[in-house]
């Protein structure tokens, strides 16, 4: 078995003893008789399962009990239009504008109320976090619904530092590159939420950690499909419908090896190291540049190109003959993209950077 190392942007690598303990139950999970997969969603095996993922995820990101947890489907895309349809009360919310996927919830949101955009970083390339300080008065003053962010760009490989202050308004977040990578203060946040094909398991599901007092009431908008409810989602247990049963027992799994292997601090640990490797060459390279300013870089996604899109090819190439595979940049960024999540090990990237520092000796 030949595995290589994977730093695709989402769906993306998985623990390895995560995939072995879903090989090794496949055909008969704990003496059911059969596999998760041919489980009634109703089973009390099932509900076990379930139940496990959200109490170990509840553990590892420390999720007061005035939060509920529901795992959804339909990507972090289907959010784009549930947190409008649930959250505009009044109908009026701010958007911080900071890539692609931050647009596109703006975008959607426009098709429920009236949308302001706070700040965008959109004429610099979205090479940074734009300035935010006085969101909080502004939201406050103006009376929105929420403030949105999307708080890592897994595109543009630029990130969050820091919250912006919001006030009395709810903090909205998509963390979809994000989640599980590092410590999370869900207290700072109305509604916070994360396709799981990233840190948290895998496609299919979407983690939705909302504030109980912003759901009591129902969705604001009456047009709200009921499967965007998220209070009917939350009396339901997430189990309005079908879930996405197997994606929720792998998550459960990843949330188990991700408390094992020390929790979010050593997560964090971790992927501080990893990214810090390949963005210590680049500051230092004069072939290779990264696209996001210093004081915005992801821990997750690390963008960067040589600015030639000939060697930026040959380079993703010869790095996929080398096992270093899903290295190839966003069509909108263009150049190289090393997504180094949670479950990507340091040697694979510390086999990247040796690579970088190959090719650039052999183009310079
Ligand atoms: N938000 C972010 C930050 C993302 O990275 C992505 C997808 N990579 C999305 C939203 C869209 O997610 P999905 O494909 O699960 O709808």
């Amino acid at each position: 078995m030949a595995r290589v190392f994977n730093f695709a942007a989402g769906p993306s690598a998985l623990p390895e003893s995560v995939l072995a303990e879903c090989a090794a139950e496949m055909l008969d999970y704990h003496g059911c008789g059969m596999s998760v997969l041919e489980m009634s969603h109703r089973s009390s095996s099932y509900q076990q399962i379930f139940d496990d993922a959200e109490a170990t995820l509840r553990r590892i990101a420390n999720i007061p009990s005035n939060y509920r947890v529901l795992f959804l489907q339909g990507g972090a895309t289907l959010q784009f239009a549930g947190i409008p349809m649930n959250l505009m009360v009044s109908g009026r919310a701010g958007y911080l504008v900071t890539g692609n996927f931050a647009a596109k919830a703006e975008r959607e949101a426009r098709k429920y109320g009236e949308v302001d955009v706070l700040a965008t970083s959109e004429y610099t390339g979205f090479d940074r976090i734009p300035e935010v300080a006085g969101v909080g008065e502004l939201a406050e003053a103006t009376g929105y619904d929420y403030v949105y962010i999307c708080q890592n760009n897994t595109i543009f490989g630029t990130q969050y530092h820091e919250l912006p202050q919001t006030g009395e308004v709810p903090l909205v977040s998509d963390v979809s590159s994000c989640f599980l990578a590092e410590p999370i203060d869900v207290t700072r946040y109305g509604l916070v939420y994360a396709g799981a094909q990233k840190n948290a398991g895998c496609a299919g599901v979407t983690v939705v950690i909302v504030r109980d007092d912003l759901i009591e009431n129902g969705p604001a908008l009456p047009c709200c499909p009921t499967y965007l409810d998220y209070r009917e989602q939350a009396e339901k247990g997430s189990m309005l419908n079908t879930p996405n049963t197997f994606g929720i027992y792998l998550c459960g799994k990843v949330y188990h090896w991700i408390e094992a292997a020390g929790g979010l601090a050593a997560m964090e640990r971790m992927n501080r190291e990893k990214s810090g490797l390949i963005y210590d060459y680049l500051d230092q390279s004069h072939l290779f540049h990264g696209h996001a300013q210093p004081a915005s870089r992801s821990i997750a996604n690390v963008t960067f190109r040589t600015g030639d899109e000939r060697l930026d090819a040959a380079f993703v190439d010869g790095a996929t003959q080398r096992g270093l595979v899903g290295v190839k940049g966003h069509r909108l960024v263009g150049g190289m993209r090393a997504s180094v999540y949670n479950a990507v090990p340091i040697e694979g990237v510390r086999a990247l950077v040796d690579y970088m520092a190959e090719f650039e000796d052999e183009h310079t």
